[in-house]
């Protein structure tokens, strides 16, 4: 029955791994089923559990982004490499069926599943980059994406790649728990002094109000939530500035120190040839730096209600929901 397949819609991929094989399973929605109900669909098999997880990546990628999905199709082509012609006939299938079926949005269920899964490992043109050549495997190993010369355009860098995501969500959502766990500390009313130390709270802000503290922890929330909607961070206000920079900070410090965290927070994900590019990710996610020479560089203590700017929300993009209260 051909024509069944269009109630049948797919939301994302899953791998399920047993001691000797991996399973992908397409997540499907039948559209009868207005109540959501879902049903898992296997898709194909393989040995590595790796692989299966990078084929899973890919094709949730694809699903959200489609034509638009960056470096889709040489990491789909470098996940195949070596499988069994099935398991290349089962992709296209499954493939074309994402076609036939209506636009995803990133709804809840799919972040759950994959929140990472929608970040590319490369930009890597289908047909290869005019430097790097064939841009094997989404560049992983590429020793031209590294060089620089003008002469030479090399087209594949993302500055997020999966892991990279990860490890900032991870970051933001630990210090967001931080915060909340000093303001709760902190009495309600107005502090008569400044407060004992409140690292990783810059020291600019260490003399305001609980109400205050909350909020800056929703900064970091922000973040993570934009990160989980498969979006870079995309900071509102100053707060949010100021956080994603801590969040970098930390982030850059795990790598550097390759602390267990590393391991914890992007193991089993596929590796980018562009992850951890921290200083490129301070150059994009900000419309300016005023707040590192106002908050960061400068530390004497700023008076109870003296920062509200770093609340003030810029031009662009628009306000968060006022309404979208606090996690906890
Ligand atoms: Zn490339
Ligand atoms: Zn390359």
């Amino acid at each position: 029955m051909e024509s069944s397949g269009d109630l049948v819609e797919i939301r994302a991929f899953v791998a399920q791994h047993n001691p000797s094989k991996s399973r992908i399973f397409a997540l499907v929605q039948n559209s009868e089923h207005s109540s959501g109900f879902l049903t898992l669909e296997a898709v194909a098999t393989v040995s590595d559990p790796s692989r299966a997880d990078e084929l899973c990546a890919a094709l949730n990628q694809y699903i959200y982004d489609r034509d638009e999905a960056q470096g889709f199709a040489p990491r789909l082509r470098a996940a195949l490499d070596g499988e069994p012609e099935s398991i290349n006939a089962a992709m296209h299938q499954i493939l074309d069926r994402i076609k036939r079926s209506g636009a995803v949005h990133r709804d809840h269920l799919v972040k759950t599943i994959s929140p990472f899964g929608s970040f590319p490992l490369s930009a890597c043109p289908p047909a290869g980059c005019a430097a790097c050549g064939e841009c094997a495997d989404s560049c992983k190993d590429c020793v031209v994406c590294d060089e620089f010369d003008p002469d030479l355009e090399c087209e594949c860098s993302v500055y997020m790649p999966p892991r990279t995501a990860s490890l900032i969500h991870a970051m933001a959502e630990t210090y967001c728990d931080t915060v909340h766990d000093l303001a709760e500390a902190i009495p309600s009313g107005i502090p008569l002094k400044p407060h004992d130390d409140l690292w990783p709270i810059p020291e600019a802000a260490w003399w305001q109000s609980r109400d205050f503290y909350r909020k800056f922890a929703r900064a970091f929330e922000d973040i993570a939530r934009d990160i989980e909607n498969g979006q870079e961070p995309d900071p509102h206000n100053m707060a949010e500035e100021i956080a994603l920079h801590l969040v970098l900070d930390a982030a850059a410090g795990i790598v550097a120190d390759e602390m267990p965290e590393l391991e914890l927070f992007t193991g089993g994900m596929p590796r980018s040839h562009f992850d951890f590019d921290f200083d490129l990710l301070h150059d994009v996610l900000y419309q300016d730096k005023d707040y590192e020479v106002a908050y960061l560089g400068n530390l004497s203590i700023a008076k109870p209600g003296d920062l509200e700017e770093w609340f003030e929300d810029f031009q662009t993009p628009a306000p968060r929901d006022p309404e979208r209260g606090f996690r906890r």
